[in-house]
């Protein structure tokens, strides 16, 4: 599933192809994005891209005329690149759109999860969504003392994007791996040292990543090299890379958990 890094790195490479372009049709054979796909048909085209940029996991593209925001989510499979009309026809590219250039920007989804927001107020969507990890509000003053508050184990929690913005399963593993902190341990166990090293590990391992273009474990997300510097995920009784323990796994709030049972306390 793309978290933070992967979304940032789509804004990141589309953005130049983008912005400044006009929506000329749009085609859409899935019925589950907001508003109905007769809307969309009627709203879209005529619209220009003047900014594109991330919130959480959503792409956020700003349309004139009219000040409307598309918002993108991936969901679990999403992928969003664009192509020339007639290259590799793409069964699962679901919502198409054609722009003044030629081109499309194709949103392929498999497993259908991801969806597509025409908002006149994107605040409807983004304000439930929690800090950006990445930016000013999120210190290390604000998460101690959230933490404080909250007896939920600390893993689902960071993965609550009402709480934190944008980290999914893998970069949860992997911050609590840096941070040294045991993946069930109760968010208001934690001493305002470990807070500290757990704001130092969420920021540094979504940077990373980021450098790195994010994750690539699959066909959904191509492209990234930072699967090869994960240090916990994925790496069931494969040996710890900082103290050679085997690495663990354990179901967490659903999600498969893993951690380096010597070095995460
Ligand atoms: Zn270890």
């Amino acid at each position: 599933m793309p978290e933070l890094p992967e979304v940032e790195t789509t804004v990141r490479r589309l953005r130049p192809e983008i912005v400044g372009r006009t929506i000329t049709g749009v085609r859409l054979d899935w019925s589950r994005h907001t508003p109905t796909p007769a809307e969309l048909r009627s709203l879209l085209p005529g619209r220009t891209v003047v900014g594109m940029a991330r919130r959480g996991k959503y792409l956020v593209l700003d349309l004139e005329p009219a000040g409307r925001t598309l918002l993108i989510h991936l969901g679990m499979s999403g992928r969003l690149l664009t192509a020339a009309p007639d290259a590799d026809p793409d069964k699962y590219a679901h919502t198409v759109l054609s722009m003044d250039n030629g081109r499309q920007l194709r949103f392929s989804d498999a497993r259908k999860f991801g969806r597509l927001y025409l908002l006149a107020d994107p605040r409807t969507v983004l304000g439930r969504l929690g800090p950006e990890p990445l930016s000013d509000a999120f210190s290390a003053g604000w998460l101690t003392e959230q933490l404080a508050r909250r007896r939920r184990a600390i893993k689902p929690l960071i993965m609550e994007q009402s709480f934190i913005a944008g980290i999914g399963n893998i970069y949860a593993d992997e911050a609590l791996h840096r941070a040294g902190l045991e993946p069930r341990r109760p968010a208001n166990s934690l001493a305002p040292a470990e807070a500290d090293a757990l704001h130092g590990g969420i920021q540094a391992v979504l940077a990373e990543a980021i450098e790195h273009g994010g994750t690539s474990l699959d066909w959904v997300y191509p492209g990234g090299k930072m699967q090869m510097r994960l240090r916990v995920y994925g790496r069931t009784g494969r040996p710890c890379l900082a103290c050679g323990s085997s690495i663990e796994r354990i179901v967490l709030g659903q999600r498969s958990t893993h951690f380096c049972p010597c070095c995460q306390r």
